[in-house]
């Protein structure tokens, strides 16, 4: 018996036509919605079904600010006009001051900030690449899943191929181990959301993205990879391993090295009880 994960990878790769039977609404998935269940299916459950509001954060408000800047810069960017105090105006266009604890955290996040964007400023001015797509949203089916995500950025690369960038603004990433995970290359090999990114690119454009990039805007670093089938297929089994607990409604807490900052530690179970 054929499989909707394996008539997907044929859809994906060509091969043998499917016609799947829609039996059920599709699950509507985004990277963040999987990795959040993948952290811990309470949170998932918290956030995402009964939809409790999340705290207001310094870490998502810099996000939001860094991402709009050059999403805007990227709009208007020309190599031989564009200066760097076109890209730190935007910058304090952009600046969003709601989730910061104080003026202190909110300026040294804000001098960071800069710091980040005058080095960005000169590798792009360096290597003028044209963005093809800026923030541009996808969204398709895998088996009885839609997954849908916006990509930070889609270039064009000299040779004619595609690669997609996603930008980690955050001052450091911690993986679900508590190590500081940055700059791994590894991580790129491996990394779910490019892989998700890629399929979003492939499905809605009908074009293979050459290479996935993460551009650590901390270090100034973009690391890149490309994918093969065998990874694809990994990243259908991971969503319909998640898609089918989730419709089996398993939301177990599970506790880790984020949990003191789960917005939800206060009503967690789990979390009063102590470390694990
Ligand atoms: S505190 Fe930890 S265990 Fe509890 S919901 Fe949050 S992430 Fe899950």
């Amino acid at each position: 018996m054929k499989s909707k994960q394996s008539d997907f990878f044929k859809h994906l790769f060509g091969g043998e036509k499917s016609s799947p039977k829609i039996e059920k609404r599709p699950l509507v998935l985004s990277y963040s919605q999987i990795s959040t269940y993948q952290q811990c299916s309470l949170k998932y459950k918290f956030q995402y079904i009964e939809r409790r509001p999340t705290k207001p954060s310094p870490h998502l408000d810099f996000g939001n600010t860094i991402h709009d800047t050059l999403k805007d810069f990227h709009k208007e960017f020309d190599p031989k006009r564009t200066i760097l105090e076109d890209l730190l105006n935007l910058y304090e266009k952009n600046w969003v001051a709601e989730g910061y604890e104080s003026q202190e955290q909110e300026e040294e996040f804000r001098k960071e900030g800069e710091r980040m964007l005058r080095d960005y400023y000169q590798t792009a001015i360096k290597n003028p690449n044209l963005p093809l797509y800026l923030e541009e949203s996808f969204k398709f089916r895998m088996g009885d899943c839609e997954i849908w995500g916006k990509i930070d950025r889609i270039d064009r690369l000299p040779d004619g191929g595609w690669e997609i960038i996603d930008y980690k603004a955050g001052k450091r990433r911690i993986d679900e181990v508590g190590l500081e995970a940055d700059l791994n290359p590894l991580e790129i090999d491996e990394n779910f959301q490019l892989s998700l990114y890629y399929l979003g690119c492939k499905e809605k454009f009908k074009k293979v993205p050459k290479k996935v990039s993460l551009y650590y805007l901390k270090y100034n670093q973009k690391l890149s990879a490309t994918r093969r089938p065998e990874q694809l297929r990994d990243v259908e089994k991971i969503v319909g391993e998640v898609a089918s607990q989730i419709r089996e409604k398993k939301f177990e807490p599970k506790k880790g090295p984020l949990c003191p900052w789960c917005d939800y530690k206060e009503i967690c179970p789990t979390f009063k009880e102590g470390p694990r």
